[in-house]
């Protein structure tokens, strides 16, 4: 589906609004780029805050607090509150709670926000030598440490591949201050784990949590329904706002919800046109941005 209208807001003031109940806004490529709001982003955002219209925030970052993250949002003009905020660490809390991990002793490889497995009385292990003594392991983000965490991980699976192993979130890189522009992320070393031990003869299913797998968005759904009273019968009057295809777009494609993709971030109009010729992650609606650049009115206000 497209429409006439390149920014979203001059759409949504004309009436899409009203086909929405509420709004899922990825952050990085679509409120800020390295930390700089982009044009119209906080003048949308804020509206939204201010109106009450139902919304929730979703990292992948699983490694900072959702008070930490809503301070960085704060500080470039965003009205975030830290509790509308979900990530792939929240997510976790709410996939364990559901199946009955509370109480475990967890390995917990590098950055990992662990308040929310504290909360659930999860003890938490990071000494690689004690990895075989607990019942299931997480793979935060960074790569510190990673040949003992692979050989102390390897070793213990190939012993019991039935551990249940965690990857919060699944991004295999991400965009970081090095010169190149990027960092390995955490699904990166899942995947080299997986790959180790598929040559051992083990299928090792790592469970994600963050966009495009479900974990995050079922959190964020239930949230929607319980503290807004969103009413998830119809999936398709929730918006997901995000600029990448194979993150953002593929999640809401993957949980029944619309999606708008903004060409402010990492994905060009030409892989926008290969999705909709394989109709691959296709998303339902393309804008180039909130407003045009130059005109963020909200950044007078905060
Ligand atoms: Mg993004």
């Amino acid at each position: 589906m497209s429409v006439a209208e390149r920014f979203i807001i001059p759409w949504w003031e004309a009436g899409a609004k009203e086909a929405f109940s509420a709004i899922l806004f990825d952050i990085d490529g679509v409120l800020v780029r390295n930390s700089t709001p982009l044009p119209g982003a906080r003048e949308f955002f804020n509206r939204i805050v201010e109106q009450g219209f139902p919304h929730m925030v979703l990292t992948n970052d699983s490694a900072r607090t959702h008070r930490e993250k809503a301070a960085v949002l704060a500080s470039a003009g965003f009205r975030v509150d830290h509790e509308d905020l979900v990530s792939p660490a929240s997510a976790l809390e709410y996939y364990l709670e559901k199946h009955g991990y509370a109480n475990q002793k967890f390995f917990v490889f590098n950055d990992q926000n662990i308040e929310p497995l504290r909360e659930l009385g999860i003890e938490i292990e990071r000494d690689p030598f004690k990895l075989p003594s607990c019942d299931a392991i997480i793979i935060g983000e960074y790569l510190d440490d990673l040949q003992e965490f692979l050989w102390q991980s390897f070793n213990t699976l190939i012993e019991r591949p039935d551990m249940p192993v965690f990857c919060p979130n699944p991004d295999p890189f991400w965009p970081s201050c090095r010169p190149t522009g990027f960092d390995i992320g955490s699904g990166s070393v899942a995947s080299m784990l997986k790959e180790i031990l598929h040559h051992k003869g083990i299928d090792l299913d790592v469970k994600y949590m963050g966009k495009p797998y479900r974990g995050i968005y079922d959190q964020t759904l239930a949230l929607l329904e319980a503290k807004h009273g969103v009413d998830l019968s119809e999936p398709k009057r929730i918006l997901m706002i995000g600029d990448t295809l194979k993150s953002d777009v593929a999640g809401a494609v993957e949980m029944g919800l619309s999606s708008a993709l903004l060409l402010s971030g990492t994905t060009s109009q030409a892989m926008v046109d290969r999705a909709y010729a394989t109709r691959i992650n296709a998303p339902d609606y393309v804008f180039d941005g909130f407003s045009a650049g130059g005109s963020d009115v909200g950044a007078r206000d905060v």
